[in-house]
């Protein structure tokens, strides 16, 4: 109970939280997940819209299809709130097949996450540029929906070459690269390769969620303050914000933990300074304290209009 109202008070007393309405990219959803508190959270918190992704276990996505039909269950029941990315796995000869399927029923993007590389999973991982995935931007292109993908170019440089091929011939399709396109959570923080990308393509976005890896993006934060924050100011325009919870049956994931989850996350965009309110520490770690229009940006208009609402 003295969590709850602290976690409230938290949200009402310190209205920054509530002054920006958001929407957000990148969230997951896993058959069995409390689907409805994670609602209750985005009320809120003033989050009007998020995208849900059906993605299942990387690399290859085996149960994607149970995740997605029942989130369109969901939408029947939450209307507009929920915006739903549909997937298949890259390796799949019939997966543009199954996306245009899935658009034509509702869903407004699309979202791999094949590109997870590791000696265990190489075998898993198609092309980026694979004739599937040639007809799968096919299908972005026709219906005007954004692709977001998990790559780890780091890992392997022919993904880079073959993403910027695909960026460079679709250039009508708008693609969106997750995690600061997975360029800092790794040994090396640089954002160089995310700001080339940035200003080569016009069609090539970032979300900067940081999911699982929350606790050590608060520290890798602090410790690249300006960097950071050069960065998010000078491509304002471009950058979308998600925290990327993964809505499972983990019984730990709660109202309580939605809220106090998200709030960390805009901490770390709005504060000089924060504590972190889900692992209950009492330290104190530098925020990015970004600027208000910059905020209402990655928060709200830059989403919106890369989803066309
Ligand atoms: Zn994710």
């Amino acid at each position: 109970m003295k969590d709850f109202l602290n976690v409230l008070g938290k949200v009402f007393l310190d209205t920054d939280f509530l002054n920006f309405k958001k929407i957000s990219i990148h969230e997951h959803y896993r058959s069995g997940g409390n689907i409805e508190s994670f609602i209750w959270a985005m009320r809120i918190l003033n989050i009007e819209k998020a995208v849900f992704l059906p993605t299942d276990w990387p690399p290859y996505n085996p149960i994607f299809k149970n995740h997605l039909y029942r989130l369109f269950d969901f939408k029947k029941k939450f209307g507009e709130r929920i915006i739903i990315f549909t997937t298949c796995y890259s390796g799949d000869t019939t997966a543009a097949e199954f996306i245009e399927e899935t658009i034509k029923n509702g869903a407004q993007g699309i979202k791999f996450i094949d590109w997870f590389y590791s000696e265990k999973t190489k075998n898993f991982i198609a092309d980026i540029n694979s004739e599937n995935m040639y007809k799968v931007y096919e299908v972005a292109n026709k219906y005007q929906v954004p692709v977001l993908l998990h790559i780890d170019f780091h890992k392997n440089n022919k993904f880079l070459n073959q993403f910027e091929e695909i960026a460079k011939k679709f250039s009508t399709v708008n693609f969106i690269l997750a995690h600061y396109a997975s360029c800092i959570l790794d040994e090396k923080v640089s954002l160089s390769l995310c700001e080339y990308l940035l200003s080569k393509y016009s069609n090539v976005f970032i979300d900067i969620s940081s999911g699982y890896g929350i606790k050590k993006y608060m520290t890798i934060v602090e410790f690249n303050k300006d960097m950071f924050r050069n960065f998010l100011i000078k491509f304002q325009d471009k950058i979308l914000w998600a925290a990327d919870i993964v809505i499972d049956d983990d019984p730990q994931k709660n109202f309580l933990w939605f809220v106090k989850r998200i709030i960390l996350d805009l901490s770390i965009l709005q504060k000089e300074y924060y504590q972190d309110i889900l692992f209950a520490s009492k330290e104190y770690y530098e925020g990015l304290a970004l600027p208000v229009d910059v905020l209402k940006k990655i928060y709200y208009n830059n989403a919106k209009a890369i989803l066309k609402l």
